[in-house]
């Protein structure tokens, strides 16, 4: 009890924290550790997502019961993300925050210190596909939503987590979670067809960030990458680069890929020494508006794939 009185205290010494607000602001009633910060003006609940693609699985399921916010704004890279003061406000006023988890975010528990928002953790109950290279060998690849088989379970995860916060929904979002969970099915299958087009001896991705490791292994393509996960210097290093020449080289590969949310500097030159194509922007880590949904995201980068392989365009 004195811990708790204490921890109270220490927010409202920081003064700006809204969990300080005088009292006469009707609280919402939507869960454990609420507090009045950043609720939807019209009383509904909110959570909030760590970046834009766990947001966008979450409003299918939520429909319009509840507001859905990502923290990271499309575009952004969410790896090494530095949360900001009004983020840490943001998190004291959620209902729920979801979150990837497998090392994904690793400014997590920052984000979370001073908010009593209970947390989910939507890659729970997914097998981990662990990094084979460099410093992270051994440990989970974080970019398990990049297997449509792997979203499903997200969705299960974010219907349980939203029926949690709200039952009187439940209905609602069992309705739309097998909605959703219908629609990534079927671009599963569109892009287990399309991929399979692929000859076996072009059947390689090459790509700046070893994040296609689960959509690699869905769709029987052999892997190749500069770094295993974006970090703070995000060009690859003299060594990677190399590596990945040499292996383009060997393998003949057609086309290289970088993502959209990291320079494509290191890959353009592998492009020119291995006499690749460079085929093109993936998208893996966040949204934009060239992909405003996971389901597009998921379409594109299949089209990207495949034309830059086959030399074809989409
Ligand atoms: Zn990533």
């Amino acid at each position: 009890m004195k811990m708790l009185l204490l921890s109270a205290a220490l927010l409202c010494v920081a003064g700006t924290l809204s969990a300080c607000r005088p009292a006469e602001q009707t609280p919402t009633q939507t869960g454990a550790g609420t507090t009045d910060a950043g609720t939807d003006p019209d009383g509904r609940p909110r959570v909030l997502t760590t970046f834009t693609i766990l947001a966008d699985m979450a409003r299918n399921v939520a429909g319009d019961r509840i507001e859905v916010v990502s923290i990271t704004r499309p575009g952004a890279e969410i790896h090494g993300y530095q949360p900001t003061p009004s983020d840490l406000i943001r998190a004291q006023g959620a209902d729920l925050i979801l979150n990837n988890g497998l090392n994904l975010e690793r400014w997590f528990t920052r984000f979370t210190q001073d908010s009593r928002a209970p947390t989910v953790t939507l890659t729970d109950g997914i097998e981990p596909v662990n990094i084979s290279a460099d410093a992270y060998a051994g440990k989970p690849n974080p970019h398990a939503w990049m297997s449509p088989k792997n979203a499903l379970i997200y969705v299960e995860n974010i219907r349980r987590a939203l029926t949690d916060l709200d039952p009187d929904g439940a209905d609602t979002f069992r309705a739309n979670a097998d909605a959703y969970a219908a629609q990534i099915r079927e671009v599963d299958e569109q892009l287990s067809t399309q991929l399979g087009q692929l000859p076996p001896n072009r059947r390689a991705l090459v790509t700046c960030e070893g994040a296609f490791s689960y959509l690699a292994r869905d769709y029987g393509l052999k892997e190749l990458y500069l770094w295993p996960v974006n970090a703070e210097e995000g060009q690859g290093t003299p060594r990677q680069i190399r590596a990945v020449i040499d292996g383009v080289r060997a393998q003949g590969v057609p086309a290289v890929f970088c993502e959209s949310t990291v320079p494509d500097k290191g890959m353009r030159q592998v492009a020119a020494e291995a006499g690749a194509r460079y085929g093109g922007d993936l998208h893996v880590d966040s949204l934009s508006d060239e992909v405003p949904t996971y389901l597009d995201l998921l379409r594109k980068d299949a089209d990207t794939i495949l034309a830059g392989l086959t030399g074809e365009q989409p």
